[in-house]
């Protein structure tokens, strides 16, 4: 059964319990009819409408106090081509569904992210990506859209058709129109051989970046004052390679108990016995087991998280890799307090979305967690200035505190975005407190 929108009091929150707001109403339109009518009404009527997805941003990007829209029950493939690899689905679609429903036609998404909570168009609207020096984010392998407007007309936005929308829409904040349907371009399936092994810091943050550039997929963790990090290193190899998964007992041991409810009690000894951390952070750095082990591709990308946290992640130029995480680290390492929950490193590939992290340039992200219980804002305020300094890009659905007028001067197509946003929602019908801050008010509602 899925988790209700709201809890009894009406009250919507996300999955990191870092925003939350009071919908005047919640609606799951059973059509695309029922969906546009409601968006015409609003459009009339000067109310706001938000779409959300799977509630998995942490910033208050899908916070809204005017209608809040699921497209839960607007989801599925609704055309697949396996010569093109093109494949078209609902916005609603969850990705974790989407390798299922690919398997049978051989094809499958050529990269993903951490978790598979998502609806494929609030991952798109937000930028998620996953790792790996060749590959984007899923916007990246976007190529094109149907578009549900604020005054409820429905648009197709491809390169050719639109082009400027189809542009905005790839990132598009929730800020342009509702996803009806999304065309992405997949890869025949693949098997991933994941290594997890310890490496020394000292070995793995001068060698990352060659690292990103031999290896398909490479990330590693790196807890506070550890010295060494837990790098996953990931190969593509046939589909019809051999797989050799982890056993339900690796499963249970190494995902639930020692990454997930294991982790979850050293957070809360941590909380009690801060002068532990140190110790506790160079355990939890070796428990991430050693173990190689290959399946189908979704199966290594994707892991369960069990453990609450709220995160902050930048994308910083990949040159200049070695030069910020060393920053980053000294800061880190010389915080007032024990932090129990790890950096994340990740790269990806240049792409040419106009609001996507790491467009136009390499790019290496630098993600920091902290949990649930503990207070995330003085932690990701000590460090986010060093990822400013450094011409950072802040994830659009992870906690950073950047204004219009700064992201401004990261993103070179920032204001060919907002002309598209006002012209296609001048009233801000998708407008909330987040687009104001990170967009600047549609003009209907300056
Ligand atoms: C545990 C966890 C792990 C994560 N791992 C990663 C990761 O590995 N990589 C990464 O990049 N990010 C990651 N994220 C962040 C997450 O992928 C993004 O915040 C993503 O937007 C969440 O998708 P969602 O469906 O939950 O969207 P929501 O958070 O519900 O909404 C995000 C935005 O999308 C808009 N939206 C939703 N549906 C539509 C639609 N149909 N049309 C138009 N706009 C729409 C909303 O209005 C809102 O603006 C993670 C988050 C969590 C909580």
């Amino acid at each position: 059964m899925s988790t209700p929108l709201v809890d009894r009091r009406g009250r919507w929150s996300n999955w990191g319990r870092s925003a939350s707001s009071t919908p005047q109403a919640v609606v799951l339109p059973a059509s695309e009819e029922e969906l546009c009518s409601l968006l015409a009404a609003a459009h009339r009527e000067g109310r706001r409408v938000k779409v959300v997805g799977g509630s998995h941003s942490f910033t208050d990007i899908a916070a809204t106090d005017g209608t809040l829209v699921s497209l839960d029950r607007l989801q599925g493939l609704t055309a697949v081509d396996p010569v093109t690899g093109l494949v078209s689905m609902r916005g609603g679609t969850r990705v974790w569904s989407i390798a299922d429903a690919l398997e049978r036609y051989g094809l499958a998404l050529p990269n993903m992210g951490d978790v598979d909570r998502q609806s494929i168009a609030g991952a798109l609207s937000t930028g998620t990506h996953g790792t790996g020096l060749a590959f984007t984010g899923y916007s990246g392998i976007a190529r094109g859209f149907r578009l549900a407007l604020a005054d409820g007309s429905i648009v197709t936005a491809t390169p050719q058709e639109n082009p400027e929308l189809f542009q905005a829409a790839r990132v598009g904040l929730g800020a342009i129109g509702v996803i009806l349907e999304v065309t992405l371009a997949c890869v025949p399936s693949f098997v991933v051989r994941a290594d997890e092994h310890p490496v020394d810091l000292s070995e793995m943050v001068p060698n990352f970046v060659d690292l990103c550039r031999s290896e398909d997929h490479v990330e590693f963790y790196w807890f506070q004052h550890a010295n060494q990090v837990a790098a996953k290193v990931n190969t593509r190899l046939p589909g019809d390679a051999e797989r050799t998964p982890l056993t339900r007992r690796q499963l249970l041991l190494d995902d639930e108990l020692l990454s997930n409810g294991g982790h979850r009690a050293l957070c809360e000894l941590g909380r009690v016995l801060p002068s532990a951390v140190p110790s506790l952070n160079r355990f939890a750095t070796k428990a991430m087991a050693s173990r190689v082990y290959a399946d189908r591709s979704d199966r290594i990308f994707v892991s369960p998280r069990r453990t609450r946290f709220r995160e902050m992640e930048y994308a910083v130029p990949l040159a200049d890799f070695e030069a910020v995480f060393a920053e980053v680290m000294a800061t880190v390492n010389g915080y007032k307090d024990g932090i129990t929950f790890p950096l994340e490193i990740r790269s990806a590939a240049a792409d040419d979305t106009w609001l996507g992290t790491a467009s136009g340039r390499e790019s290496a992200y630098i993600a920091l967690h902290r949990f649930v219980k503990e207070d995330y804002a003085p932690y990701f305020a000590a460090v986010e200035p060093i990822l400013k300094a450094a011409g950072g890009r802040p994830h659009w659905g992870k906690l950073h505190t950047r204004t219009a007028e700064e992201l401004r001067t990261v993103y070179p197509r920032f204001d060919d975005f907002l002309a598209v946003r006002d012209s296609v929602d001048p009233r801000g019908v998708f407008a909330n407190a987040y687009l104001d801050r990170v967009l600047g008010a549609a003009p209907g509602r300056a």
